[in-house]
């Protein structure tokens, strides 16, 4: 590992200054759980690394207007468990409960893992259906971006070097929603997943869908909406219908062939795991 600068401020400025002043050589770094990898395999080599961890106004989860605004500091644990989100979101719960394991949880961020723009991760097709905005933050003021906006490629985002992401702003859906989460390990529970896939369907008393959303994650370069889903809407959930869905994926993503599989069978497992998620989530809708 190089040798680098460390700096922890306390306030939000500070950071706001070391970034101003070192731009390029600078590297912040939150719970540390990719990036220390990252420097340790000489992956960055930053002349200052600014700790995050001591800026107070970065930790939180708070309800405004009917949104979850969840500071950049939480981390996955906390999303499993804050009381704020079992109420309002638990749809978060229930996917950051499934991601790596309890040690990983308990340090990594929720904006460490935007920032990194790593579509193999739980969150951004989560963040996707969820129509999340990201809050950008610099000396020059605050900018909000859509999360449809916010990914660019690969590990790539609209974040800029004197930027800091500050917070999350999550609306809250309607709660008679059906939701449901899926991904395929082929190696490992606490693996990365192979293919994601998250759904949103809601249905009206006489079992007809009124709204669908759905997302991809880990099958392409960013998170991925499948409008497709929208030939649900004004009629009741079929298997026939909900297969023409599934099957409209397979043009949609473009997966890369790794040790979890070749884009061939991911691809399939695309299309498998979304029927299995939509069924799952028109079935879990208005209960
Ligand atoms: C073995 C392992 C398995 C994992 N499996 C999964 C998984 O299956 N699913 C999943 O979703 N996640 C998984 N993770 C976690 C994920 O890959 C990232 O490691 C984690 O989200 C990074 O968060 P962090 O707070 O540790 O970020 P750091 O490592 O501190 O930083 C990551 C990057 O973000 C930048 N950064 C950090 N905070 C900010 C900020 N507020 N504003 C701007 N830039 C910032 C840093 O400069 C760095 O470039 C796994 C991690 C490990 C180590």
């Amino acid at each position: 590992m190089e040798t680098f600068q460390f700096h922890a401020p306390k306030q939000l400025a500070e950071v706001y200054a070391l970034l101003d002043e070192h731009e390029y050589d600078a590297q912040l770094i939150a719970g540390g759980t990719s990036l220390v990898t990252f420097l340790k395999q000489q992956l960055v080599q930053p002349d200052h690394l600014i700790h995050l961890g001591k800026i107070v106004a970065l930790h939180g989860v708070k309800l405004v207007d009917n949104e979850l605004h969840v500071g950049a500091l939480t981390t996955y644990r906390d999303l499993e468990t804050h009381p704020l989100v079992l109420e309002h979101l638990p749809q978060i719960a229930e996917v950051f409960g499934q991601v790596a394991t309890l040690r990983i949880r308990e340090v990594a961020t929720i904006g460490g893992g935007l920032s990194q723009g790593d579509p193999a991760q739980d969150g951004p097709g989560l963040w996707l259906l969820l129509n999340a905005r990201v809050v950008l933050s610099s000396s020059s003021g605050e900018r909000e971006i859509a999360i449809a906006d916010f990914f660019e490629d690969y590990y790539t985002t609209v974040i800029e070097p004197n930027e800091v992401l500050t917070e999350l702003r999550i609306p809250v859906p309607d709660s008679s929603a059906g939701f449901s989460y899926s991904k395929f390990l082929p190696r490992s529970e606490d693996d990365y997943a192979a293919v994601s896939v998250a759904a949103l369907v809601s249905v009206d008393a006489s079992g007809s869908i009124t709204a669908a959303r759905l997302t991809l994650g880990s099958v392409s370069a960013t998170p991925i909406l499948i409008s497709d889903v929208d030939q649900l809407i004004g009629q009741p959930a079929s298997e026939q219908l909900i297969n023409a869905v599934a099957e409209s994926v397979r043009d949609q993503v473009d997966p890369l062939s790794d040790v979890r599989g070749s884009a061939a069978y991911k691809t399939d497992m695309a299309v498998v795991f979304t029927g299995r998620t939509l069924t799952t989530a028109a079935n879990n809708a208005g209960s």
